[in-house]
């Protein structure tokens, strides 16, 4: 993996300027009492994610961010012709190459269900051009899925793709549902990422009329249409990057 590996935290400088050292010596006392990286994004620390559980929770703190849906299509028709090693080890690099591509640019993964991934741009680690940098993790997904399919042998394989939803905006965090650890991002923001990735065809990205206006000068020529989006009353203007 091709991930700048941060000496110390990136979420905790950005946030309270503390040197929170993650790897080499300087990191073994922090380590014993376990703080180490998370595992959300390797360049970000455990005390990050207490900022998801505790802080989140008590303030339902509301920010600007970008997120990004992105999910695996037509590996089910697989379970005929492979065996389950082969569809996991399928799923398994699907997940590393969002991870890096995701780490790379500075989001974190917060959630992984099914066969699908929910990331988020601009918190722990801040940028202004997060909705840029999303953008760009998604081309880089779809880019590395292209080089894979190149490698499977099986046309059943060739078949599996991804389709990429994205949207930016004001959102909030919180603990919900029953398990104390199922700290998500909640609001319109993130609904409406994951109908823009569920119209996705395989191998498509579309953007939000939000995140197009923001990330224009990636778009030179994108293409918009009006989806009818589960859910929503009205239709949604989405633009494929
Ligand atoms: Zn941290």
């Amino acid at each position: 993996m091709a991930l700048h590996q941060a000496k110390i935290c990136m979420g905790c400088w950005e946030h309270m300027h503390l040197p929170v050292p993650l790897r080499g010596v300087a990191s073994v006392p922090f380590r014993a009492f376990g703080i180490r990286p998370s595992r959300m994004n390797p360049n970000t620390c455990t005390i990050c994610e207490m900022m998801f559980t505790k802080v989140m929770k008590a303030r339902h703190v509301t920010i600007d961010a970008t997120v990004l849906f992105a999910d695996l299509r037509g590996y089910t028709n697989l379970s005929q012709s492979r065996s389950a090693e082969a569809i996991s080890s399928l799923l398994d690099t699907f997940y590393d190459e969002c991870a890096s591509a995701i780490w790379e640019h500075d989001g974190i993964i917060n959630k992984t269900m099914g066969d699908g991934v929910l990331a988020m741009f601009n918190f722990p680690i801040s940028h202004a051009d997060h909705p840029v940098r999303a953008l760009q993790a998604a081309r880089q997904i779809q880019g590395r899925w292209r080089e894979i399919g190149h490698t499977l042998s099986e046309t059943a394989e060739r078949d599996v793709g991804v389709g990429i939803g994205i949207d930016c905006g004001q959102l909030s965090f919180g603990e919900f549902g029953h398990s104390h650890t199922d700290i998500t991002a909640i609001g319109t923001v993130v609904n409406t990422a994951a109908r823009a990735q569920g119209a996705a065809l395989s191998g498509q990205i579309l953007l939000t009329e939000a995140l197009y206006e923001r990330s224009r000068s990636e778009l030179p020529d994108s293409q918009a249409r009006d989806y009818q989006l589960k859910g929503f009353e009205t239709t949604t203007r989405l633009y494929a990057a």
